[in-house]
């Protein structure tokens, strides 16, 4: 089954001390027959395990995140660090102009766009004709923003009236060119091309399977896994329909899924609906996006939610034709309660609930169950923002602005120098002094992770003439990883773990600091069944017995 689409790097010329040389050259035809899997050459620097460095340094009390910062060597220094939240994995996005005469890589790119805040490491697009050649895809895909990878003369390359986006953040295998998405597929019955978002918790065994049987990977993604099973059951399945849904009979935990077949757009959702998925029409185009927000972007209209564990398929034969054979009853559905608190955009409905209003709600209960006297109420730019309004409404505490938020300093600046009086925090983030000097503040945040932050924001605060700050944060503490799509990890790195809150409020400072009760999760959602694993330890899903996120990159 070789793969197109893509050119992986083989033949590299250096390896470190230790490895195991590739055999040279390691061409792509040589590449087939060599025992050494491409992997073993793969550099082995996997941002979750850095990430996981700096917070063993931090729980040992070694220092702020700045602090430490400013021990290192000048370098490049990602703004993603600045924030103490947990990170989505990924967007998908496609689409299928039946008329023929749209070129859709233009849509695609402005649906990725509106999905940049679900992934910034990597992105891609892969568009084919229907009309044209079985299995003719053209795909490009990049590191970085959707906007530094895509330009109008290379949208103007991509022709086809059907395609799929695709925009990642790693949680699973490293921020690398070969996993970056959409995968594309060659195989006997023509070609896939696959967008993925969550993460499985029965990869690595899946994977073994699949070796075992003489597959070889070009990446480290558990995505790669899906597309082997789908194109391994479309041999002997009747449509590529059914080959997902024989894929689907193997799959464990989190996926929402974009494929594209020659002549079928098709959508699909896992049985617990944990990442979000839905569908848009214009004119004779159907859409399916991560979030609504996307529909919003392109001027299309929201028909529905892909519902957990249907698929769609969607074709000029028969519209859109639903499959639910996967659907479990509706109460044991676990849609990410995250999605709502922090990964959604404000502007998006997932299952029909609005992300702003659950987050108004959040605020709300904040306040009335964790109240205090206080002058103003802000929130941490921008996550913080609307939960804060929440509060305001229901404390009648005046809300206004604190921060003024860098918009302008893009995803990486250099690092402050040591010794240098920069701050790496407020480089991106400073306090507005006439706002907040001589008042008792209500400061809110979506979520505490690390706490590799907060300590510098609240000291941000007082340096700015602020007599008291009192955080409040919209979600519970997190005290377990998660498995299925986020970067939360593992209990030892999370600052809530073995410490009650009133240690946690010593560590950053805080005048008063309280979470938002885990019995109001439920209520965020209007009833919608949640995942709540990462603050109860109870998963919807068996958790791995394996390390899911950093094994497949040793
Ligand atoms: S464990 Fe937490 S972050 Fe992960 S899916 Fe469940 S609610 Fe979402």
């Amino acid at each position: 089954m070789p793969w197109s689409g893509y050119a992986p790097e083989h033949g590299r010329t250096k390896t470190r001390p230790g490895r195991r040389k590739p055999c040279l050259p390691h061409t792509e035809g040589h590449r087939l027959a060599c025992p050494i899997p491409l992997f073993y050459n793969e550099p082995r620097v996997p941002g979750l395990f850095r990430r996981a460095d700096r917070s063993a340094c931090f729980l040992r009390g070694e220092g702020s995140l700045e602090e430490r910062t400013n021990k290192k060597e000048t370098g490049i220094f990602s703004t993603q660090e600045l924030s103490d939240s947990p990170r989505e994995e990924c967007g998908v996005f496609g689409i299928y102009d039946f008329s023929g005469e749209e070129q859709v890589a233009l849509t695609i790119y402005y649906g990725l766009l509106a999905l940049q805040h679900r992934g910034q490491e990597s992105c891609g697009i892969a568009v084919s004709d229907t009309d044209g050649p079985k299995g003719a895809v053209r795909s490009r895909r990049g590191m970085g923003l959707v906007n530094e990878n895509f330009n109008a003369e290379s949208l103007e390359g991509l022709k086809g009236n059907i395609g799929v986006g695709h925009v990642r953040y790693s949680t699973a295998g490293q921020s690398t060119i070969e996993n970056a998405q959409p995968l594309v597929l060659n195989y006997i019955k023509g070609t896939l091309a696959l967008a993925h978002n969550g993460n499985l918790v029965n990869a690595p065994e899946l994977k073994r399977e699949l070796a075992r049987t003489g597959a070889i990977f070009q990446t480290t993604i558990d995505s790669e896994i899906i597309a082997y099973h789908v194109a391994r059951a479309r041999v002997d399945t009747t449509s590529v329909e059914e080959a997902v849904s024989r894929a689907m009979d193997k799959l464990k935990g989190a996926y929402s899924l974009v494929i594209m077949s020659p002549r079928k757009l098709i959508g699909a959702r896992d049985p617990f609906g944990f990442r979000p998925l839905c569908i848009g029409k214009r004119g004779k185009a159907y859409i399916l996006a991560s979030e609504t927000c996307a529909l919003d972007a392109i001027g299309a209209e929201y028909v529905r939610d892909v519902e957990p564990g249907e698929i769609v398929t969607i074709s000029p034969r028969f519209g859109i034709h639903s499959d639910r054979s996967h659907c479990i009853r509706s109460s044991k559905t676990a849609r990410c309660v995250f999605e709502y608190i922090y990964f959604g955009r404000p502007d998006s409905e997932i299952d029909h609930v609005s992300v702003y209003n659950s987050r108004i709600l959040a605020g709300k209960y904040l306040a009335m169950d964790s109240p205090v006297d206080a002058d103003l109420v802000i929130g941490v730019p921008e996550s913080g923002n609307i939960a804060a309004l929440g509060f305001s409404m229901a404390s009648g505490i005046p809300y206004g602005q604190g921060f003024y938020k860098n918009s302008y300093i893009g995803r990486t600046f250099i690092k402050p120098r040591q010794h240098a009086r920069e701050s790496a925090v407020q480089v991106k983030l400073n306090p507005l002094r006439p706002a907040v000097e001589g008042k008792r503040i209500v400061m809110v945040d979506d979520s505490i992770v690390r706490g590799t932050t907060s300590d510098r924001i609240v000291r941000m605060l007082r340096d700015a003439g602020a007599t008291e700050v009192h955080m409040r944060v919209s979600s519970p503490p997190f005290l377990y990883p998660c498995y299925f799509g986020t970067d939360i990890p593992d209990r030892e790195q999370l600052i809530a773990f073995g410490r009650d809150v009133e240690e946690i409020r010593s560590i950053i400072g805080a005048d008063s600091l309280a979470y938002l009760s885990i019995d109001r999760l439920a209520e965020l959602t209007g009833g919608l069944p949640i995942c709540n694993g990462c603050f109860t330890g109870r998963y919807p899903v068996q958790p791995p017995t394996e390390d899911i996120r950093g094994s497949y990159d040793k």
